[in-house]
């Protein structure tokens, strides 16, 4: 989805998205049914726990350990490849709850590649090309996708509930 503004070349060499710490384990990706259905007909291991009306990995840090890695991560990037989660493939854009009423879309200063684009070109992508709308569409089918606000993402766009 994000093809006009990241190559999958740069984005395959990072895989910054795909492991977490403590600070950023919220941004594990939602799994729908499509996804789980998915993971089960191709024998992806991969144990999920409920969150809402979707799914997220179970995710852990063991032994001490700084980071969690997603399931899915292989040294080849990820193996869902074009049936990553709806999350995965529009990050490191997030609909995040500004208010009550308010939601954002806001852009992760984690992802160097997207996050330091001129705000034309991201605001071009969200709105004449749609994005935008297919977020909010999704965030309003599974509200799990809404992540609180962090102080430090920039806010692209914003709609009314
Ligand atoms: S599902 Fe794939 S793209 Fe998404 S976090 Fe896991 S490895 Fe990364």
């Amino acid at each position: 989805m994000l093809s006009k503004i990241l190559s999958r070349a740069e984005c395959a060499k990072c895989k910054v998205c795909c492991v977490f710490d403590r600070s950023d384990i919220w941004e594990i990706p939602i799994i729908t049914d499509e996804t789980a259905e998915y993971l089960n007909k191709h024998g992806f291991d991969a144990e999920l726990e409920q969150r809402g009306n979707a799914k997220v990995f179970r995710m852990g840090f063991k032994d001490g350990q700084e980071l969690s890695y997603c399931p899915m991560l292989t040294s080849d990037g990820c193996k869902l490849g074009d049936n990553k989660p709806f999350d995965c493939r529009v990050w490191p854009f997030r609909v995040m709850r500004l208010d009550d009423n308010l939601l954002g879309i806001t852009v992760s200063p984690v992802c160097n590649n997207v996050s330091t684009l001129p705000l034309k070109t991201l605001s071009e992508l969200l709105l004449n090309d749609g994005l935008a709308d297919k977020m909010f569409a999704y965030a309003e089918k599974y509200p799990a996708a809404v992540k609180p606000y962090e102080d430090n993402y920039p806010i692209l766009c914003i709609r009314k509930q």
